[in-house]
């Protein structure tokens, strides 16, 4: 066998693998499966996206873009920015990247030594502190808990500052756990940020799927400290076109580019059309976001009630559409509970393992009523109760 770089022999095998093969196993098997485990819109890309790319095809826009995108999409970025947040980012501010991880991706690498140390709000997307590590920095943990709904301790943060401190990661609406920060710890955080000389990088790709809660950007308190990540995926059921942006301080954003232009060069053209008539056409992308949230809301409540009335404590997440289940009534460790749920309730979820969500599933609700209707009649039928 080849040897592998030790960066590669570095990035931790995901430990949901074992799951997610074993889940795969049983549908080829013919087994009857329900599958929570999915981080992605049930719904179809809107048709006027759709429309746009397939014209874009047709008009041959089908080579090479700049860099930081078509400037048409960069103008449109930098007027949602100021529309839909509040932000003053002009189009040079902008980057236009193959989804909102490479925005994260690009970030990393441009901002981060080895050694520095980056302050990770727990449990959080695994994604993370595996990109942080890629580039030899630290990830460091700041944990919260479910009995506060995950949210996080300003002072808990400032507490683990150090001078090897780089970068602050927020996620709100947050994928595990739904939390959504309120505006005083947004404001607090922007401060600590700007008297420790930090940067914060937040992922903003959950904005739209806020329920009882306001989804505030946190750039506005911190603008010259902020980098702010979004992009088409969650909001406009576009996962598969590979459509991300980011806006911040011009010097941070050009070094993003300059790793771009060695990498990737550009996201997909067509993609920047889509994501071009997302924006442009904004009512009518409005109305779908509108019908989405209305959606998700309801299953959200059914889930999170259901899960309730089983013993398994939930927390009501405000955003995103995942939910974190306690499952110690079914295994102490969530590993095997998981492995429990998908081999006698036939239902696929995701261990907290590799959140740092100790004891805990990750359920999606990003999937029909009925089928959580279902979900809920099998787990009641293995804990033995009804929901
Ligand atoms: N950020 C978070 C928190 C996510 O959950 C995801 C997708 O699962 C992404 C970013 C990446 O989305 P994309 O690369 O599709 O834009």
């Amino acid at each position: 066998a080849q040897r592998l770089s030790g960066r590669a022999r570095r990035l931790k095998p995901s430990a949901t693998v074992a799951v997610t093969s074993r889940a795969l196993e049983l549908q080829r098997a013919g087994h009857d499966l329900i599958s929570l485990s999915v981080g992605e819109p049930d719904f179809d890309t809107p048709p006027h996206i759709k429309a746009a790319a397939i014209r874009a095809i047709e008009a041959g826009k089908t080579k090479y873009t700049p860099v930081s995108g078509i400037p048409e999409l960069r103008e449109a970025i930098s007027a949602k920015f100021r529309r839909e947040n509040g932000l003053d980012y002009p189009p040079n501010a902008v980057t236009v990247t193959s989804g909102g991880k490479q925005a994260l991706f690009n970030a990393f690498f441009a901002l981060l030594d080895p050694g520095d140390e980056v302050l990770i709000p727990a449990p959080y997307w695994v994604s993370y502190p595996e990109m942080v590590a890629l580039t030899g920095a630290v990830p460091v943990p700041v944990p919260t808990s479910p009995a506060s709904g995950f949210q996080l301790d300003p002072d808990a943060l400032e507490a683990r500052i150090t001078p090897r401190t780089r970068l602050i990661v927020l996620n709100s609406p947050g994928n595990p756990t739904g939390a959504v920060f309120p505006l005083d710890t947004l404001r607090r955080i922007a401060e600590i940020t700007q008297e420790r000389g930090l940067l914060i990088v937040t992922d903003e790709i959950y904005e739209h799927l806020v329920y009882d809660a306001e989804q505030v950007s946190i750039a506005r308190y911190a603008p010259e400290h902020t980098l702010t990540i979004n992009g088409a995926s969650k909001a406009y059921a576009m996962t598969g076109w590979r459509l991300g942006y980011a806006g911040g301080p011009a010097g941070v954003i050009a070094a993003m580019n300059a790793l771009q232009s060695q990498s990737t060069s550009s996201a997909s053209s067509v993609s920047q059309y889509a994501a071009l008539a997302a924006l442009e056409g904004y009512e009518e992308t409005a109305r779908f976001v509108a019908l989405a949230r209305a959606a998700y809301r309801e299953r959200r409540d059914r889930l999170v009630s259901g899960l309730n009335a089983l013993g398994l404590s939930t927390p009501t997440p405000q955003g995103a559409f995942y939910v974190m289940a306690d499952t110690r009534s079914i295994h102490e460790d969530e590993l095997e509970a998981a492995r429990i749920i998908l081999d006698e309730a036939r239902v696929a979820v995701v261990p907290g393992t590799d959140f740092a969500a100790p004891g805990q599933v990750r359920l999606s609700y990003a999937t029909g009523l009925e089928n959580i209707e279902e979900v809920l009649r099998r787990l009641g039928a293995l804990v033995g109760s009804s929901s």
